[in-house]
């Protein structure tokens, strides 16, 4: 029996389907966010299923463990929510969903930077007012720019691989990374020489604020900055430093730092009047999404049938 938390209504449907044939796994959908309140609904259950929100710390953990939980299953591919010392302490099994569909995420990449650039999304509005005027709508080529890839594993290869399409000329900077179809070299390298920036290395104590003053200082002026990996990979701050200065000429957000306190909506009024995100959307240059990079029919369905299969495999141990 499994209680599947931050429950979506496009989720039941693509778990209802992979779970047709599945006689043996119970799940119990819940709408609500698990965090210290809601780990009491988990009574009765052997494991939980949870989203990149849904808080799993040390607090929680206890409480999933005098529950009976014995497994977390997530349905998504970073675990820096999960307190994975704590889990273990516990005796608590934590599984994942490496990989679905990494070209979800590295086209959701595609379509931000593409939309800033051409400023698509500026363009949308003008026309429904009847105007067509160009002033203001200046793009440039991908063609020849040079493109900077921050960790690349599945989503960031699936990008570099776009992005050799387009004919830009691509560094990667990523410890582990070997030769491909693009230039290796080092952060201080790829800070100065790119025109366009993408994150996709994974939020750790080491890339935490990976990208800082120092970093923006570094880069061209007019840069444009992707991200689509997880928010504090960012600092905030800077980021306003460095759109007010220019030196930041586009920036397209799919995660950002108070990502999590902003899905619980009873928050989001008192987040949204003094807080950072709001001076960060207030900016014209900024596009942001709600952490939708994943969200095709394609990844969805991936997600189900790879979570299932975990559940039979911890069920089967
Ligand atoms: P992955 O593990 O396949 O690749 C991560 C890469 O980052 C690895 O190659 C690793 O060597 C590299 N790396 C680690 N530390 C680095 C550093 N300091 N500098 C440069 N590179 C470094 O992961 P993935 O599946 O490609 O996912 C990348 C991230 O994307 C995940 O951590 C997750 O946070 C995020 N993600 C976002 C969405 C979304 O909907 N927006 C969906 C899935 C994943």
């Amino acid at each position: 029996t499994m209680a599947l938390f931050s429950s979506q209504k496009y989720e039941q449907t693509s778990f209802d389907a992979c779970l047709k044939d599945q006689t043996d796994i119970k799940l119990t959908h819940f709408e609500q966010s698990l965090d210290a309140q809601t780990a009491i609904l988990c009574q009765g259950f052997d494991a939980v299923c949870v989203f990149v929100n849904d808080v799993v710390d040390k607090t929680v953990i206890k409480q999933l463990a005098h529950n009976g939980i014995k497994c977390i299953l997530l349905r998504c591919a970073g675990f820096n929510n999960v307190d994975l010392a704590a889990a273990n302490a516990h005796n608590i099994k934590v599984c994942r969903v490496p990989a679905y569909s990494p070209e979800a995420v590295a086209e959701h990449c595609i379509a931000l930077m593409l939309t800033l650039n051409r400023k698509t999304h500026k363009a949308y509005n003008r026309i429904r007012e009847d105007n067509f005027d160009l002033n203001g709508l200046l793009g440039f080529n991908l063609f020849k720019k040079t493109i900077g890839v921050i960790g690349c594993g599945k989503i960031g290869l699936a990008l570099v691989n776009i992005l050799n399409g387009f004919g830009a000329n691509v560094l990667v900077c990523d410890p582990y990374a070997t030769e491909g179809n693009y230039t290796l070299c080092d952060i201080d390298t790829l800070l100065t020489q790119s025109d366009v920036i993408s994150l996709h290395c994974p939020l750790n104590e080491s890339t935490h604020h990976l990208i800082d003053e120092t970093a923006f200082s570094k880069m061209k002026t007019g840069v444009m900055l992707i991200n689509t990996s997880r928010g504090a990979l960012v600092d905030s701050k800077a980021c306003i430093s460095a759109l007010k200065s220019k030196k930041l000429g586009y920036l397209g957000l799919d995660v950002y730092e108070q990502e999590s306190e902003l899905f619980f909506k009873d928050r989001r009024d008192e987040i949204m009047q003094d807080d950072i995100f709001s001076r960060l959307v207030s900016f014209p240059n900024v596009l942001v999404t709600g952490h939708q990079g994943f969200f095709t029919k394609e990844a969805l369905t991936e997600i189900a049938q790879t979570t299932i299969n975990n559940a039979i495999e911890f069920a089967n141990n």
